[in-house]
């Protein structure tokens, strides 16, 4: 008889937490150490060989963090995870093993604005480069990957503006290549969206929203699959070839389906050093806890204020997949069954002018540049987050000069209506 997999509910309370060993602490420790005693020189030269995992120095591996890496690989159903200091560098580190100079990564043109700017301007000083597609359009995908595509990377539901990525047709397009898919499940979080099961290679989050819940921390993950054959062909170098920093180390070959996780962590950490501290670690594994009962209310919160501002005459539009009238609704059930998440955009008919009168006249909403908090965050992204970008490139990202972003958080949706009706009135004529 096989035993039934735990489900999301018990993982996201229990993986990667166990009694602590010493105490018997109950909830994981704050491991605040820098460095870790071993016990003799064989136990060192193990440990710096990489023939035995266990803890050196806390760049690399540190026990907070691993257990906020194990927490994260069970829920998105990975083999292993990397936690990196923010969800920008995760997006670097998974980049880092995989890309050369002169290599270039697919990306979709629906991103978070920070991830457009890091993927045009920034990681061309290390000689690479991204070319921005439309992900809605396969055939402009297929085009763009060519012999120099070492990822292909895309969001789940995409920042800002309420828009769900096929990751199923997606994948099946990467798969042909031979590239690996790398999924930013921020906005859905593995409670809504599981992307290995839609072929994802590697799953990035920045952790500072809804994983850590409350607006606390900066921090970021990659979880690995463990499916993807880097030995396939010569394109991945780091992860099949000698790794002369290990003495000819091949570790695709030595760690198999962790190959990418060793990598990650054994020259990734090693030599960027982006590192999340257990300090933060903590209070992620805190937020994980009650992850999927914060998602359903932030989702049925969502779902209030979304269909009260699409009745609203003083608004043009509202981008949610969870309503009926959104093109990407009836793609929601396949990759995010759960629901679309709390964050979309809306547009008011009275243009650029009365958005920026709006979020002037809020109370209860919060004018910040993030989502994912227990409270509701508003942002006229034209403005701030996508700023840097082209209005051409904000129209495609969903952030046009007319919309306003809204991040719905846990309060009385009741109140939230409320807060926004008042706002409306003052903004608009
Ligand atoms: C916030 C965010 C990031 C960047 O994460 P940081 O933790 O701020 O570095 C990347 N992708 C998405 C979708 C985000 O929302």
């Amino acid at each position: 008889m096989t035993e039934k997999p735990l489900g999301f509910e018990t993982l996201q309370i229990h993986a990667g937490a166990r009694p602590d060993p010493a105490t018997g602490a109950r909830q994981v420790p704050i491991y605040q150490s820098t460095a870790f005693v071993f016990r003799d020189a064989d136990h060192a030269a193990a440990l710096f060989n990489l023939q035995e995992v266990g803890y050196i120095y806390s760049r690399l591996t540190n026990p907070t963090v691993a257990a906020l890496q194990e927490r994260m690989a069970a829920l998105e159903g990975g083999a292993g995870a990397v936690c990196c200091s923010s969800g920008h560098a995760a997006q670097i580190m998974a980049l880092f093993s995989l890309m050369a100079p002169g290599k270039n990564v697919v990306a979709s043109n629906r991103l978070y604005g920070g991830t457009v700017t890091q993927f045009s301007q920034s990681i061309r000083r290390f000689g690479w480069n991204a070319k921005f597609v439309d992900f809605d359009d396969l055939d402009a995908l297929e085009a763009a990957i060519d012999d120099d595509t070492r990822a292909v990377f895309c969001e789940s539901i995409a920042n800002p503006g309420g828009y769900i990525t096929d990751l199923d047709a997606v994948s099946a397009v990467t798969d042909k290549h031979g590239v690996p898919l790398i999924v930013d499940n921020t906005t859905a979080t593995p409670y809504l969206c599981r992307p290995i099961e839609h072929g994802a290679t590697l799953v990035v989050h920045s952790m500072t929203k809804y994983l850590t819940g409350n607006g606390t921390v900066t921090g970021g993950c990659i979880v690995d699959s463990g499916k993807f054959d880097w030995s396939a062909s010569d394109r991945f170098p780091s992860l099949s070839a000698p790794e002369p920093a290990y003495h000819g180390l091949k570790f695709h070959e030595t760690f198999g389906p962790l190959a990418f996780t060793f990598h990650a962590i054994a020259v990734g950490l090693r030599d960027l050093g982006m590192t999340l501290n257990p300090q933060a670690a903590h209070y992620t594994l805190m937020g994980i806890e009650t992850l999927s009962l914060r998602m359903e209310r932030h989702c049925t919160n969502a779902l209030k204020v979304a269909q009260w501002l699409e009745h609203d005459p003083r608004v043009a539009y509202v981008t949610y997949a969870g309503l009926p009238s959104s093109p990407y609704y009836p793609r929601k059930d396949r990759i995010c069954p759960k629901g679309a998440s709390s964050l979309f955009t809306f547009s008011l008919k009275d243009g650029y002018d009365a958005c920026v009168k709006l979020i002037d006249s809020v109370n209860l909403f919060s004018h910040v540049a993030n989502l994912g908090d227990t409270r509701s965050l508003i942002i006229h992204s034209a403005s701030t987050t996508h700023r840097q970008l082209s209005e051409a490139q904000q129209i495609a990202a969903g952030a046009a000069p007319d919309v306003v972003r809204l991040s719905i958080g846990l309060e009385d949706p009741d109140d939230l209506i409320a807060d926004l009706d008042q706002a409306l009135s003052a903004a608009c004529s």
